[in-house]
């Protein structure tokens, strides 16, 4: 690794270089995971991060971690355990105000609600003790290329020009990548079917209340009253609130900040709360990238879409993403040899971990854009809970014979809409099995596209939602 500083003259800015194995553009869990998976095994790698050192790891996001008793080891659990500050949370209560009825869902797995500021100093020190360097207060501009390979990046440091040359890019920059605006993946499978309607809109407060709340062990989520949105509050404690909502980016707008402040009015818990914190951003509600790879780059987390995308839980994926992409790095590194082909295995791992299972999820997405959000409320307040846990969890959506007979004589006045999630249900699980035969080599992908794109044209002619991507 080098690092050069020169000037080229008195107005000039002086121009810096930054030269190693891998640099990874994000300080978020994609980019530290990434980074630690890579330094720990003796490579020099570069996270590069926009804001200064005291604020990242500041991400906006409602705290909640599923799956964090399996997370990859590059850096150690025990690092990070002290920031979940809430390990009591074992179910989901929904609340359906229109219904008059609340819902108490088992979530299977550890679930925990985390000090995510902490959480995310916690990553970055991490990756840190794994040998990674930082560069805050370092913005990324611009990638560079040369004969159709990524390179590098462009990036800005107090008001000067900063290169970074690698043998691979990692892009963990997060929802809406700047880099992937910059990048030109025309020879390459890299994933460009990217629009911001395919992402969500969120924003979130970190309430604190005087008297302690009654669903601390609880993720609490409600559909919102004046557009097609959702909120949710979870307990960091039981006197610390994650308070949120947000909506899809291809539905009429909400007003974030005031819907918030007017759900918090009308909850009697609430009144005489502090605000400590405020924060918003988008996250992607979409399939994973079809591929994340381009010669000399890999994204990761949510500049890939590795996102479920009916929750929007991100951090987990990008964990694994981050693992994946550092394992191929190493890989690639050591065969001498950067391409699609060697990068391929990257996608596949995600694909066979949770990117099938997300596809599938995105499905039941689409078709809640084309139904009556009291419609699906409505139905939702008939079903059998312990059924739904399942259902909602399995990722197929596996609706058996007991919730169908439950669901016949509980909710006869939404047949019409059961029958219709039937046959959703019955098109993603065909997208889930195409899925699980993704392409072992980028020579297979546009022939695996041109499949899934006719299930996809049956997913819209059944649920007659507009198409999505
Ligand atoms: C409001 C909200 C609520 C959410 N709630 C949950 C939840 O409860 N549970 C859950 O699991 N997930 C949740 N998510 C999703 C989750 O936060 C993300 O999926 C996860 O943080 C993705 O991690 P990442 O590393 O890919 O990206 P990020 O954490 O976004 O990190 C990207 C990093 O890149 C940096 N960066 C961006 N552009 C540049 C640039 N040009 N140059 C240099 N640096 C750059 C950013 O500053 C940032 O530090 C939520 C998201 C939002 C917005």
């Amino acid at each position: 690794m080098t690092e050069q500083y020169g000037t080229d003259g008195e107005t000039a800015p002086s121009a810096r270089t930054w030269s190693g194995d891998v640099v990874v553009v994000g300080a978020g869990t994609a980019g530290c995971y990434a980074a630690a998976t890579v330094a720990r095994e003796g490579y020099d790698v570069v996270v590069v991060e926009r804001k200064n050192e005291k604020e990242a790891g500041h991400i906006a996001c409602g705290d909640a971690l599923k799956g964090a008793d399996a997370f990859p080891e590059a850096i150690p659990k025990e690092k990070i355990q002290p920031a979940f500050t809430n390990t009591d949370v074992d179910h989901g209560r929904f609340e359906i105000p229109k219904e008059d009825t609340v819902l108490e869902i088992p979530v299977p797995g550890e679930l925990a609600v985390i000090d995510r500021w902490e959480y995310g100093r916690r990553i970055i020190d991490g990756a840190k003790d794994a040998g990674a360097e930082f560069h805050y207060d370092t913005v990324v501009q611009d990638v560079t290329q040369e004969d159709g390979r990524v390179t590098g990046v462009r990036a800005k440091r107090d008001g000067d020009v900063v290169e970074y040359e690698s043998e691979l890019l990692v892009d963990a920059a997060g929802s809406l990548s700047i880099l992937q605006d910059k990048a030109d993946f025309s020879d390459s499978t890299f994933d460009t079917n990217v629009t911001y309607s395919q992402f969500c809109s969120a924003y979130r407060e970190i309430v604190h209340v005087e008297e302690p709340v009654e669903w601390d062990d609880a993720l609490v989520f409600k559909p919102t009253t004046r557009a097609a949105g959702y909120l949710w509050y979870f307990p960091r404690t039981s006197t610390e609130i994650n308070a949120g909502l947000g909506f899809q980016m291809n539905e009429e707008p909400m007003t974030l900040v005031e819907d918030l402040k007017r759900d918090l009015r009308n909850r009697p818990e609430f009144h005489g709360a502090t605000v400590e914190d405020k924060l918003g951003a988008a996250l992607p509600t979409r399939r994973p990238y079809d591929s994340a790879v381009a010669p000399g780059y890999m994204a990761v987390g949510d500049a890939a879409g590795h996102v479920n995308p009916t929750t929007g839980g991100g951090i987990a994926g990008a964990a694994y993403a981050g693992k994946y992409a550092g394992e191929q790095a190493i890989e690639a590194l050591e065969v001498g040899d950067v391409s699609e082909h060697t990068l391929w295995r990257y996608n596949q791992r995600v694909m066979d971990h949770f990117g099938s299972r997300y596809a599938g999820l995105d499905i039941y997405n689409i078709f809640t854009t084309a139904v009556d959000v009291d419609d699906l409320m409505g139905m939702l307040g008939a079903l059998p809970t312990e059924k739904l846990s399942e259902a909602l969890y399995s990722g197929s959506a596996n609706i058996g014979w007991r919730l169908k007979l439950q669901t016949a004589i509980d909710a006869r006045d939404h047949w019409r809409f059961i029958y219709d999630l039937y046959k959703t249900k019955n098109v993603a699980d065909e997208i889930i099995d195409h899925y699980d035969h993704y392409p072992t080599d980028p020579r297979g992908l546009p022939a695996w596209q041109e499949v899934r794109d006719d299930l996809m044209d049956k997913v819209y002619a059944t649920t007659g939602a507009a198409p999505k991507y």
